[in-house]
């Protein structure tokens, strides 16, 4: 189709007519403003953006073809970094923004660059606010990709769903300055600083005679200050919880915590504030569970130097391995969890709960204990998973190559996660496998995890400058979108669902969703 033929479109949008438009132009997409038009045209399984604008401003944008019509120029461009500039000064709502004031949020983190549409189209009906981009750096480098690419394909996104909800950007887990320049300048609205490298949870292993010689060490006009606010007293959280701090609580909670104080007060006055980000810390890497007194500590001692938060991430009780529901005692977790809550709500943020796919038996429980405070919570891997099911469905034989090379390389990834898959050898082995096994490789607890946590090796991996699973990969995807983003939709639909601070048990929702 020639460009000249779509002014008759964009003459039927202008007189407000919908209907019989060409084909391929993108519905929800489709933007007017006084007399300017814009949309996504999808041909042959590519995307352009169309712009109909007064010829004088039409050069803000990249384009390869233009039509003429008295003084309105008609053009069609490339998805770049370059048109979606144009395009964020015209719509502010395709730029990513600050989380505060948005009581329910989630971090969907598309690893491939191509789940957000189908994210938003579930969203546009929810009061839940998306971080579409969710990125660490050692996601980006595993999956060969930056920041900017991460952002834009979300804003992309953003702007063919027409969603003019907001929507966040994550400079995930970033652990030092040049990581969080790097964040910043590439767009993110929001940052999760990573403690890990500055919190001392090896002091709480210490014999109490060697805590207390660490302690000693401290300032001793320091330690009259801090123990005159801390110790032999009943600090009030809420009306029927008080925390009260012993000796060695407050020693662990100094010891570990200080520098990392200092850390975060540096963070924010030379990034935070300039340049107005949406803050979360995290604590969740760590080998310790984070207790209420050290949580405590620590927000409290924040709050003292004015440092404002929107999220914090701590360790919670029990493990939150990628991809499979959560292991541990629920009726523990759901004591630990609701201190959490009143510590969070007393000092004035919304706790963030990490590695948050697919932890489905304790969501009723966030949702109902965290319903006024409101949640963040982070899913990011499972898009990927979603996305080998298609595979699996659709060209079994290559899910079980993917799975045969994840198998037997494993050791890529052992030093970023840790699962039970590795260690107690329950995975089934390749060799023995069928095409009608492809798609239970996904069901499957241990071929989840090897699966999800290989997903940089799967999808870099080559030989004689050729991708041996990418392109095939993606070329499934892109002839099953449809497909994807049913299991997509269903996917995250069943997250909130479970979330929405209503639902009473995970059976129950799970019934909706047909899991069984
Ligand atoms: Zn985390």
């Amino acid at each position: 189709m020639e460009l000249v033929e779509l002014l008759e479109d964009v003459n039927k949008i202008l007189n407000n007519s919908r209907y019989n438009l060409s084909d391929g132009i993108y519905q929800p997409s489709i933007q007017r403003d006084r007399r300017n038009v814009y949309f996504i045209y999808h041909q042959n399984n590519e995307k352009s953006l169309i712009v109909y604008e007064k010829s004088q401003n039409i050069r803000d944008f990249e384009f390869s073809e233009s039509v003429v019509n008295d003084d309105y120029t008609l053009i069609k461009g490339p998805l770049n970094f370059f048109n979606n500039k144009a395009l964020g000064k015209r719509f502010d709502w395709i730029n990513p923004i600050s989380r505060h004031g948005y009581k329910y949020t989630i971090g969907l983190g598309d690893r491939l660059g191509i789940a957000s549409n189908a994210h938003l189209k579930l969203l546009k009906n929810k009061d839940v606010f998306p971080v579409l981009a969710q990125q660490s750096i050692r996601e980006l480098l595993l999956s060969n990709r930056t920041f900017t690419e991460v952002i834009q394909a979300a804003s992309w996104s953003v702007f063919e769903e027409g969603y003019i909800g907001g929507w966040g950007a994550d400079g995930d887990h970033v652990k030092n300055e040049y990581e969080i320049d790097y964040a910043i300048r590439s767009g993110v609205s929001m940052i999760t600083l990573d403690l890990t490298e500055n919190i001392f949870v090896d002091y709480l292993d210490y014999s109490t005679e060697a805590l207390d010689a660490e302690y000693d060490k401290l300032p001793q006009k320091f330690r009259k200050q801090i123990e005159e606010e801390y110790l032999n007293k009943k600090m009030k959280v809420n009306d029927n919880y008080y925390i009260e701090f012993s000796k060695r609580d407050l020693e662990e909670s100094v010891l570990v915590f200080s520098k990392g104080i200092l850390f975060v007060k540096k963070i924010n006055d030379n990034f935070v504030v300039p340049f107005g980000i949406d803050f979360e810390i995290s604590i969740d890497e760590v080998s310790k569970d984070t207790t209420p007194m050290q949580h405590y500590f620590f927000a409290n001692e924040l709050k003292k130097i004015n440092i404002k938060l929107e999220t914090l991430a701590p360790k919670f009780y029990g493990e939150f391995q990628k991809g499979i529901d959560y292991i541990g005692n629920i009726h523990q977790f759901e004591e630990e969890y609701e201190k959490h809550e009143a510590i969070a709500e007393k000092f004035d943020y919304r706790l963030s709960i990490h590695s948050g796919s697919d932890k489905l038996s304790i969501y009723p429980l966030i949702g109902k204990v965290s319903q006024t405070n409101g949640w963040h919570v982070k899913t990011a891997g499972t898009n990927w998973l979603e996305a080998l099911k298609v595979i699996a469905q659709v060209n079994p034989q290559l899910m079980l190559d993917i799975y045969k090379f994840s198998y037997d390389n494993l050791d890529d990834v052992k030093e970023f996660y840790k699962f039970n898959a590795q260690t107690n050898g329950s995975a089934p082995d390749p060799r023995r496998l069928s095409k009608k096994d492809a798609e239970k490789l996904l069901i499957n607890d241990d071929t989840r995890q090897i699966l999800h946590t290989m997903y940089g090796s799967i999808l870099r991996y080559g030989e004689n400058n050729e991708y041996l699973f990418r392109d095939l990969f993606f070329d499934v995807l892109d002839k099953n979108i449809d497909k994807y983003e049913l299991l997509l939709n269903s996917h995250l639909a069943e997250h909130l669902d479970l979330l929405d601070g209503t639902a009473t048990t995970k059976e129950e929702v799970l019934m909706k969703y047909e899991h069984g």
